[in-house]
């Protein structure tokens, strides 16, 4: 604008001097009578008119570029680019006009510049950021505009903006300070904000400069690596006061994966602490709020952090560089750390030891959608619970077993419907004489005449999920009838035993009500049914057990302690519990029996029998062990070695040609 003023300034004046000029020199020819001739006067004049523009021209020239220079050197600044007075009438142009349509910012700081300068001296922080601004300058594109507005404060005006060019000037950065920091003595590590107003998106000037001051130094908390200060001097965390809804986590994710150099290898970590809600129970809301804090904080803080969020009540979620690490290697750093951060909460909030629980994803599809990458985090995280490390990388095993999972889940109730489940039963003996003495149910997924999943790929599933009651009471009622309907079953006292899912025991009433109704319909004789019921549940639920089993033994069901010993059995419990048979663990017998499991099982047993219990041992293969438990007195036996489990219709065949024959 000012420059169009002086240049036109500068024709006005040159016409007007020449104009004068010419006058002038009319009226002196005219009084001295120099010319002969109008033609003559003409020719003169027309040479004059050349030599006057020629000379205006070159002091036009000369004068323009003396006042560029100083108009210059007021808005350049030492780097170079524009500086704060020039950025100042830029944004005070912008603002007056109609509208900021497709005006874009983006702003920037260099972190720890002050520690460069203080450190290394003056020299060295003008370096760096004399080279900031040659970086910066290689990403500017037609109608940028890039100013220095502080020490190291940047911002780039960019007209003709949209979203997509933003974003690639970003990453464009990105890469070239990635490149640049591979051999710089003085790594470059900043903060960027942007945003530009477009349609449906609209911001005046003061707004948009506002969200991009905003954006930068939220960037710039996230961004700021190796922070050695204690997170207990650091501003309030923040982020447990923002909790961000898992879309909003999913397209942060996205946006900073894209942003990160394609040559950095990045990983979704997602960490919860165990058994969070004892904490609030047992310390109150406030401790359990400062343990999160702390826990907010020393994520914030952690090595290799790109940045982090809190998603929900304990659970957190950071994307790190893992850059050069093994999952291995990233597995034993997590697990570390972890101890780390659960020693300094513990200290500082003095509460007892606590375990804090990691699912870790490794990005290797950085276009994979990012709900995709949450989901297997969370997997993950989920299965570290339940392993001793507390820590567990998404796998491709895992994914197997997750597309199996969602198989089975989505495809129980139809099978349900379609009675595809069947009972199988495998006959128990009596140890002395090897005569069938019972059987135990054993549920079966079949569909045309064939297994579909074996029932340690399903039943877990159903017991985690709860479905399992469902089918436990399809078994029972099965076998009732089938007790009920079958001749040679009804005139020979075997027992049938049934297996009792733990879920049960979450609702015992509604369990007793539905057994005893169906015993009712079928009419059996409760004296020949045993629940199995496993040693977890003994340990884990003891008052609803309790419970049950009164009611059971006042019908005369009886209940057999199941898997005895394959978990962490305490003695205390024998004691506890009025259960009247112990079915010793298939494990003991896996690969025949050793000089070690004789010592335990003779003791075992050898006390179960003081107790009174009835003693069965299950996953019988061989005959060595059959005739080791046959000295130490144990009642029945259950393996391959005497049945395999049977249909109903294979074990109603077996068993009356057993009994007929010998009631014949
Ligand atoms: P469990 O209660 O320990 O059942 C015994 C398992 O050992 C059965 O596996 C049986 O087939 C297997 N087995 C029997 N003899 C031998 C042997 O000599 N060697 C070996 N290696 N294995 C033997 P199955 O049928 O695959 O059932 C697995 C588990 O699924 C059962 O373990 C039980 O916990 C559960 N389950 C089966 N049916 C039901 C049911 O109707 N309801 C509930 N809640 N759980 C069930
Ligand atoms: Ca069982
Ligand atoms: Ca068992």
């Amino acid at each position: 604008m000012c420059k169009k003023i002086i240049i036109y300034l500068f024709a006005v004046l040159t016409v007007l001097m020449f104009l004068i000029a010419a006058s002038e020199l009319y009226s002196y020819a005219a009084l001295k009578n120099i010319f002969e001739s109008p033609k003559e006067f003409l020719t003169i004049l027309k040479i004059s008119v050349l030599a006057i523009t020629l000379i205006s021209c070159i002091i036009i020239y000369y004068i323009w570029m003396h006042i560029y220079s100083i108009m210059n050197n007021n808005f350049k600044d030492v780097t170079g680019i524009q500086n704060k007075v020039s950025l100042e009438a830029k944004i005070s142009e912008i603002a007056q006009r109609n509208n900021t349509m497709n005006v874009g910012l983006m702003m920037y700081d260099l972190n720890d510049f002050k520690q460069i300068n203080d450190t290394y001296g003056h020299a060295a922080g003008d370096k760096l950021l004399q080279d900031f601004v040659d970086c910066l300058s290689k990403i500017l594109v037609k109608d940028s505009f890039l100013a220095r507005f502080g020490g190291d404060e940047f911002l780039i005006v960019q007209e003709n903006a949209t979203p997509e060019l933003m974003k690639n000037m970003s990453l464009k950065l990105c890469r070239i300070i990635d490149e640049y920091n591979k051999t710089a003595q003085f790594k470059i590590s900043y903060a960027e904000g942007y945003e530009v107003s477009y349609h449906n998106h609209y911001f005046f000037i003061e707004d948009l400069l506002d969200e991009v001051d905003k954006k930068m130094y939220r960037d710039k908390a996230y961004k700021k690596k190796n922070i050695t200060e204690d997170y207990s001097r650091e501003k309030p965390y923040e982020c447990i006061d923002n909790i961000i809804t898992e879309k909003s986590f999913a397209s942060e994710i996205f946006k900073c994966i894209q942003e990160t150099d394609e040559n950095k290898s990045l990983a979704l970590i997602i960490s919860d602490i165990s058994n969070f809600h004892y904490f609030n129970n047992a310390f109150g809301y406030s401790v359990g709020n400062n343990i999160l804090k702390s826990f907010c904080g020393e994520i914030l803080n952690a090595p290799s952090m790109l940045f982090s969020r809190h998603l929900h009540s304990d659970v957190f979620a950071a994307l790190l560089d893992v850059t050069n690490f093994t999952e291995e290697e990233l597995l034993y750093h997590i697990r570390l750390y972890n101890k780390y951060i659960v020693n300094r909460i513990s200290k500082l909030n003095h509460v007892c030891h606590f375990k804090i629980n990691s699912g870790i994803f490794m990005i290797n599809d950085r276009f994979l959608a990012p709900e995709i990458m949450i989901s297997n985090a969370n997997t993950a995280r989920r299965l570290a619970k339940m392993n001793s490390t507390h820590v567990c990388c998404y796998n491709k095993q895992l994914e197997e077993s997750e597309v199996k999972e969602a198989k089975i889940l989505l495809t129980f109730p139809e099978a349900l419907e379609a009675d595809k489940f069947q009972i199988f039963l495998q006959p128990k003996v009596n140890t002395s004489d090897g005569t069938i003495s019972g059987a135990e149910a054993l549920v079966r997924w079949i569909d045309d005449g064939r297994p579909v999943w074996n029932p340690d790929d399903f039943i877990p599933l159903l017991e985690r999920t709860g479905y399992i009651t469902e089918l436990d009471y399809l078994v029972y009622e099965k076998c009732f009838r089938f007790l009920s309907q079958n001749e040679t079953m009804k005139n020979n006292f075997i027992t049938i035993s049934l297996n009792v899912s733990p879920a049960h025991l979450l609702t015992p009433q509604e369990f007793i009500d539905k057994v005893l109704n169906l015993a009712q319909k079928y009419c059996i004789d409760l004296n020949r049914i045993i629940f199995e019921i496993t040693e977890n549940a003994f340990i884990q639920q003891k008052e609803p057990l309790d419970k049950v089993i009164n009611v059971f033994h006042r019908h005369g069901i009886r209940i057999s302690m199941d898997d005895f010993g394959s978990g962490y059995s305490s003695l205390q419990l024998l004691d506890d519990i009025k259960f009247d048979e112990v079915k010793i663990d298939k494990k003991f017998f896996r690969n025949g029996i050793n000089d070690n499991s004789k010592i335990i099982l003779h003791e075992m047993i050898e006390m179960l029998k003081k107790l009174g219990k009835n003693i069965v041992c299950e996953g019988i293969e061989k005959e060595e062990v059959v005739d080791f438990l046959k000295k130490e007195g144990c009642d029945e036996l259950q393996g391959f070695l005497f049945y395999k489990p049977m249909s109903e219709s294979e074990f109603a065949s077996m068993f009356s040609e057993l009994y007929d024959e010998a009631a014949g």
